[in-house]
């Protein structure tokens, strides 16, 4: 028997929660009957969400023994959400798939059939149209794409998602990256494996909302390029370099002007744009360097990526000791003698 760990980050999902659970169950049922050797669990991630989020998860886990859940004490956004449920997933496969029903589960058997004889490692979606997202949007997303290849060695595909089949193996090395400041696209490529794209067209959200924010993304894109780039650190110096080279030039320039025509004053308003030009580069320059400060200043402290406040499992057993406690009553046996 195999077991498959479905893996899904949730923040805010309690309108399409409901719907992507019986989308899923459906799928997973399918699959079992076409493939009698899988077995399904569905790991959730509570990601601080600050609506029912959590009660339909409580409310799912008494129904459905493969549900669990974990939920953490605050809201750690959806890299720290899917780390926690690579890390707690028990699956020989493990599948990473959005709530928001954008990942649809009937690509599932398809990932399985790639994945199945060991021809790959995982099997992912790539979305090869951006349908339903604004322009500017898009047009961001295929520079940042564009950038993000030119100065990385890691190559981060264009349209590729966070909708993959993967093999334990491929986990295990995922989770082998424990860094903070976590890039899943540039983690799931810079851990290498075979990993099959399959292409379709975008789908959009049947209910809630994006929680990404046009701002959310660029910073998450700079992120990207930070936690898999070096580049950055290297155009400072390139900048560094000409600016004194263009200064060397002009220093020769004044030099031999002075000595042939004897300038006094003149030129004031160019000394001040050069002042203004230069001090600009260098706290461009000394922002880039500060930026990477901070991701390793954050990385030496080894804070953890998440926290969990509740899961399937204490959830439960908190059930169970009620039920405990509540049944001396009738039956008239002194409480903690059951235990
Ligand atoms: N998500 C999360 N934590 C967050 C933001 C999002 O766990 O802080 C989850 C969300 O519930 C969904 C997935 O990440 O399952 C993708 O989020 P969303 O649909 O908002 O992003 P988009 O599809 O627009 O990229
Ligand atoms: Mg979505």
């Amino acid at each position: 028997m195999k077991l498959v760990s479905i893996v899904v980050p949730c923040y805010n999902e309690q309108e399409v929660l409901p719907m992507f659970y019986d989308e899923i169950t459906k799928t997973a049922d399918q699959m079992s009957q076409q493939y009698p050797e899988l077995n399904f669990e569905f790991v959730f991630i509570n990601d601080g969400s600050k609506d029912k989020t959590l009660e339909i998860l409580r409310s799912l886990t008494d129904r459905d023994k493969r549900v669990r859940y974990i939920s953490f004490s605050r809201n750690f956004g959806k890299e720290s959400g899917m780390y926690a449920g690579l890390q707690n997933a028990r699956g020989d496969y493990i599948v990473v798939m959005d709530a928001d029903l954008q990942h649809p589960p009937s690509f599932l058997p398809q990932m399985y059939s790639y994945v199945r004889d060991g021809e790959y490692d995982c099997a992912t979606t790539r979305r090869v149209s951006r349908a339903g997202e604004s322009k500017i949007r898009s047009w961001f997303a295929r520079k940042f794409y564009k950038i993000m290849n030119k100065i990385s060695q890691t190559e981060i595909v264009d349209g590729a998602q966070d909708f993959r089949f993967m093999t334990r193996q491929m986990v295990d090395a995922i989770l082998d990256m424990s860094e903070y400041n976590r890039f899943s696209k540039g983690i799931f490529s810079w851990v290498g494996f075979s990993t099959k794209y399959i292409e379709y067209e975008n789908v959009e959200r049947p209910a809630g909302t994006s929680s990404w924010s046009f701002w959310g993304l660029f910073k998450y894109s700079l992120e990207g390029i930070m936690a898999f780039s070096t580049a950055p650190l290297a155009i400072s110096s390139l900048l560094g370099i000409v600016s004194c080279i263009i200064a060397f030039i002009l220093m020769i320039i004044t030099v031999i002007k002075t000595i042939a025509f004897g300038e006094a004053v003149a030129g004031y308003p160019t000394t001040i744009c050069v002042i203004f030009l230069l001090s600009g580069l260098q706290l461009f320059c000394t922002g880039i360097l500060g930026q990477y400060l901070s991701k390793t200043y954050l990385e030496t402290k080894r804070r953890p990526i998440y926290i969990a406040k509740e899961t399937e499992e204490t959830y439960r057993k908190q059930k169970k000791e009620i039920s405990v406690t509540d049944k001396p009553a009738e039956d008239s046996v002194p409480s903690g003698t059951n235990e």
